[in-house]
This record gives structure tokens, C-alpha cells and sequence, in this order.
């Protein structure tokens, strides 16, 4: 048994013809919009019939090596305690709003995985400090077979969490800064470093998300709200994964000023889509209020509080949310 995947097509077809020359155009995005999709995807799949079966097989003992790497902790069996079950017995709402946003099922019974959120109010998204970063090393190694991982969200997970650890693991977050309760909601941004720390930068990106954190800053707005992703990048390179955020920002730059476009009904699930640009875009101070005017016409329009963001825009279509963002005048 062997494999070889059509990715690593991808990969050497992006490699043979890619813009490496030039650092602002060194990107498979680029590529493909340069060539035609119809024209990468059949250089792909000549290049997957070459290697498949053939050069790049990996040999069964080689993938059993590497799969031993990946095997399960030694899990406890313990009884089927059910999420609902635990998020029951809370009377406190700081921590109930925690088990509920930032919680998610394990195949293990009793077991959770944990989301530290790195989004608090006011905060660089995705930063956490020397201290901070040795209390979660701690609470991997008690609580999580030593297990720590990174997420593209920018945040934290601690992957197998016995659900009976939850309110020590929440108890010493709290002491230290890292018990935001926002998983998924519209405080949790992904945001790219920007014009602070990025050479290629167009525009600012870190302390407009601040300020988008400070607006929406309410656990109520967030939780009436629901889930919302806002991805924000500082150009057109889109470390920050704007094409695919329900609310993408993208920082371009004109005549010296720097200006940020808002896109809408992007999404990174399997029903993948690339965002809408509805307009032109705002100087900085003007877009905390016009992305609360995107949320406030979710609102007005949704069919009820269980229709996300992304269906009612998927329904409702971008005419609603383009009256928001620049008036009825925009037709
Ligand atoms: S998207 Fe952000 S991090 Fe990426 S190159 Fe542009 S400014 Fe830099």
C-alpha cells in the first residue's frame, strides 16, 4: 500500500511556475489568476498522473513510522459525561459563556478540547505573553498529555481536556488573563500583523481590530450576535484571510491614505466562498460604525437568533447589507 497525494502536485506545479522573482507576486493565488484556472488544473492533474503510484509513494512501513507520531494518548476510560450535562450545573455566567463558546466535543468520552482564546478586549489578536504562555505549557502538561497546539484562528488549543478538569484549567485562565469567552464570535478575529510589524504592508490592521474588539466589546451584543468571523489583512497578500471572512477588511493604500475595503459572505467551511466587495472603501475611523451597520442589518433581517450571519447574507444577498454599508443611494 502506498500513497501519493494530489497536493504535492499543486505544490510542484506552484513551484515550476510561480512568481518567485518577484515578492509581491509570490503567491499560487496569483498564479492561478495569471494562468486560468482550466489551465492549472490540467497542469495539475498531468503532473498527478506522472508521480502517482511512482516517485513520491511513500511505502506502508514509512507511513506506519510516521503514524506512530500521531497515535492517541492514553486516555482514561471514564463515564459519557455529556457537555450539556456540565454546562448544567453553572450558575456563574462569566464561566457559562466560556463552556459554551470556547468548548468543543471530543470522540473520547469525558474528554473536551479547550480553546484559549487570545482576543481579549482591547487586545492584539493572537499575542500572549512570556508568563502567559508558560501557565498554558503548564496546563498542557497537567491536563493534556503534554499537549499543546496552535490554531489558524490565532488561539490556543488544549486538544484532550478531561471534562472534570474544566473549572481548574478555567479558574487558573482567569488568573491570568487568557478566560475570554469568545470563541467563533465576532471579538475573535484573524488579523495579520500589518503595517506595525510587515514590511509589505499596505495599511494598519492590529489597532483597527482593537477597536473592533472595544466596539463590539458587550458579552450580550456578542451573544445576540452569534457566530461571526471578521478577518482583517494589511494587503492584498491576505495573511489575514480576509476573501474568506463572513466580514473581511483588507487594508489598501491610496494617494498616501490608507483605506480598508470591506468584503461580506466569505467563508472558510467545506462551503467554502470568496467574499463580496460591496463598495468603496473608509478611512479607519469610519469602520467600527459601518461594520455595525453590516451586523445591525443581520439582525433586522434574520429569519431568528438561529440563522447565522453567513445564511441570512447567503438568502438575503448583498443588496441589504451594500444599503448598510454606503445608504439606499448606492443603487
Ligand atoms: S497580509 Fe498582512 S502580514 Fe501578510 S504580507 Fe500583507 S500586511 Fe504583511
Amino acid at each position: 500500500m502506498s500513497t501519493c497525494s494530489p497536493i504535492s502536485s499543486i505544490l510542484r506545479v506552484y513551484n515550476l511556475y510561480g512568481r518567485r522573482d518577484n515578492k509581491y507576486k509570490a503567491r499560487i493565488k496569483i498564479l492561478v489568476h495569471e494562468e486560468g484556472i482550466d489551465s492549472i488544473r490540467r497542469q495539475v492533474e498531468e503532473e498527478f498522473a506522472q508521480v502517482k503510484g511512482g516517485v513520491l509513494a511513500l511505502l506502508q512501513a514509512e507511513l506506519d513510522r510516521i503514524g506512530a507520531y500521531f497515535a492517541a494518548p492514553a486516555y482514561e476510560r471514564l463515564n459519557a459525561t455529556t457537555l450539556d450535562t456540565a454546562r448544567e450545573k453553572v450558575l456563574n455566567p462569566t464561566y457559562g459563556r466560556w463552556l459554551e463558546r470556547n468548548l468543543n466535543a471530543h470522540r473520547q468520552p469525558g474528554y473536551v478540547s479547550v480553546t484559549i482564546s487570545l482576543k481579549p478586549v482591547g487586545g492584539a489578536p493572537g499575542d500572549a505573553t512570556d508568563a502567559q504562555m508558560d501557565v498554558v505549557a503548564d496546563l498542557a502538561e497537567r491536563y493534556s498529555f503534554d499537549e499543546l497546539r496552535v490554531s489558524h484562528e490565532q488561539n490556543l488549543v488544549l486538544p484532550h481536556v478531561r471534562i472534570a478538569d474544566l473549572p481548574a484549567i478555567y479558574e487558573t485562565l482567569v488568573a491570568n488573563g487568557l478566560a475570554e469567552g469568545n470563541a467563533g464570535q465576532i471579538t475573535d478575529m484573524i488579523c495579520c500583523p500589518g503595517l506595525d510589524f510587515c514590511a509589505l504592508a499596505n495599511a494598519r490592521s492590529i489597532p483597527l481590530a482593537q477597536e473592533l474588539t472595544r466596539t463590539f466589546a458587550a458579552p450580550e451584543r456578542q451573544a445576540e450576535i452569534g457566530d461571526l468571523k471578521i478577518k482583517i489583512s494589511g494587503c492584498i497578500n491576505a495573511c489575514g484571510h480576509h476573501h474568506v471572512g463572513h466580514i473581511g477588511i483588507l487594508g489598501v493604500e491610496k494617494k498616501g491614505t490608507e483605506l480598508y475595503q470591506i468584503s461580506v459572505g466569505g467563508d472558510a467551511t467545506e462551503q467554502a466562498a470568496i467574499g463580496d466587495i460591496l463598495g468603496h472603501g473608509f478611512v479607519v475611523e469610519d469602520v467600527p460604525a459601518a461594520i455595525e451597520r453590516l451586523v445591525d442589518a443581520y439582525i433586522a433581517r434574520r429569519q431568528s437568533p438561529a440563522e447565522p450571519f453567513i445564511a441570512a447574507y447567503r438568502r438575503l444577498g448583498r443588496e441589504p447589507f451594500k444599503e448598510a454599508l454606503y445608504g439606499s443611494s448606492s443603487h
